[in-house]
């Protein structure tokens, strides 16, 4: 069981004894912390605040326990009710709120749930900003609001219906070229709302859906996060149902992995890269994705004339890079896609939009696709070591031994090699240090894992 209080919010397991676990108690100090926080900082009365969740168990009790100690404040609440991220992420400046909070714990397991907070943009909270409202739920420095001034609660069910017409609107989504290609999609919502509004997406753009585990009763049939080893059941239905292809997304829809025609994964990685290659083709300009994703999509930068550039891990991060360097598209490795045309906040319709465009531009399978990019095989490692070690100092002097290398220091040490790539970063909650190294097989990744721990064990020892 536990509670880990960070920067973009709060996250928990449901029961236990308050403090250490996502309690009612503890949702109702953070959503007080978040509403104090916002009236402070915007010095104004009157605010609203868009509020929606994903499928899991507990997501309407800590929703309701949200929604009305926000209205406590006297703060105004639009309940989204049943929604996604990137929904609720639109929400916030079509409704022209003040903020916005999204209950779901992402890719975790169902006895998880957790706050995400978004500012008066629908673009989540930087550092500083998380930082003042785990100080104030600290001090609990709450004042609410009297009776006559109490806020008020109004139900908006339709916004995932809202979201994906804003998803078509978009000038690269090829709505009718989608609709005559004749595709067939199997579409895995974990039980969650990917399975509503995936579904609904694509019926809009003419595709024949095949539905798994898309009953949004947060009973998650898999471990949801959408990795390859939990994806079995929609490879062997992509086969047997002769479709085209599968989608798969995280609880809150802001991860999408892709399976291909032979029940194969298209890879976690390229769903950035091929949305990107599309983007690119039409839109000149750069790209941005953080440090431990794919070199994949450097290359694929490349070849359209652009250029590509690495933020620290974490969606905030990418997406401050991007706005700095007015970059057209940008995301994560792991299926997420932020699209700026759209909104800065990863967006798995806009992915599924995105790569049916390509697609039925391309007249192609999606296995013919796949094999027109660079092939990269990631491994992904970590070295324990003991709590008296001082991690930095071991990062500090292996990015001493490769100094003659291009070395970046960003994010932990990531070191990038003529043929591969090493990326090395502590952990803040336990003594490890993370090693994700890519290389043109798997076994010159692997192998480059090993040097690396090999080389580590020499510094320590
Ligand atoms: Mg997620």
């Amino acid at each position: 069981m536990s509670l880990i209080k960070s920067i973009s919010g709060i996250r928990g397991t449901i029961g236990g004894k308050t403090g250490e676990n996502l309690t009612p108690l503890d949702a109702v100090k953070f959503a007080a912390a978040y509403g104090t926080w916002l009236k402070k900082s915007l010095g104004k009365e009157n605010l609203k605040v868009v509020v929606g969740r994903d499928a899991r168990i507990s997501g309407k009790m800590i929703q309701e326990l949200t929604m009305n100690t926000l209205t406590g404040l006297g703060i105004d609440v639009i309940d989204l009710g049943l929604s996604t991220t990137p929904t609720v992420e639109i929400a916030v400046p079509l409704e022209k709120a003040d903020g916005g909070i999204i209950l779901t714990a992402s890719h975790n397991p169902k006895e998880w749930n957790a706050l995400k907070l978004l500012n008066s943009k629908g673009e989540f909270l930087d550092g500083e900003e998380g930082a003042k409202i785990l100080s104030i739920a600290e001090d609990e420095d709450f004042n609410f609001t009297e009776v006559d001034d109490l806020g008020e609660i109004s139900l908006r069910e339709n916004y995932m219906d809202i979201h994906i017409n804003e998803v078509l609107k978009l000038k690269l989504v090829e709505a009718d070229k989608i609709k005559n290609a004749g595709f067939k999609v199997v579409v895995d919502g974990v039980n969650s709302t990917g399975g509503i509004v995936i579904p609904a997406l694509l019926r809009k753009l003419g595709v024949e859906v095949v539905e798994l585990y898309c009953e949004p009763n947060g009973h998650f049939p898999h471990n949801p996060e959408p990795l390859k080893e939990h994806l079995q059941d929609i490879s062997d239905l992509v086969v047997k149902e002769k479709a085209d292809m599968g989608f798969v997304v995280d609880p809150d829809v802001d991860r999408l992995a892709i399976i291909d025609e032979n029940g194969q994964m298209f890879g976690e990685e390229y769903t950035l890269v091929a949305c990107a290659d599309y983007v690119l083709s039409k839109t000149s300009g750069d790209t941005v994705s953080n440090l431990s994703s794919s070199r994949a999509l450097s290359d694929v930068t490349e070849k359209h004339n652009g250029k590509y550039r690495a933020s620290a891990v974490g969606e905030v991060n990418v997406v401050k890079l991007m706005k700095d360097s007015n970059a057209v598209i940008g995301g994560e490795g792991n299926g997420g896609i932020i699209y700026p045309e759209s909104h800065y906040g990863r967006d798995s319709l806009v992915g599924v939009a995105l790569f049916l465009s390509l697609l039925a531009e391309r007249k192609q399978k999606v296995s013919e696709l796949r094999n027109e990019y660079p092939a990269y095989f990631m491994s992904k490692n970590k070295i324990q070591l003991t709590p008296d070690l001082d991690v930095d100092g071991i990062l500090k002097a292996v990015e001493q031994r490769h100094r003659d290398e291009q070395v970046s220091t960003v994010d932990g040490v990531k070191i990038d090699f003529p043929e591969n790539w090493v990326h090395l970063r502590k952990s803040n909650t336990e003594p490890i240090i993370r090693i994700y190294t890519e290389a043109k097989s798997q076994q010159e990744a692997d192998d480059l894992a090993q040097k690396m721990i090999a080389e580590i064990k020499t510094i320590i020892a």
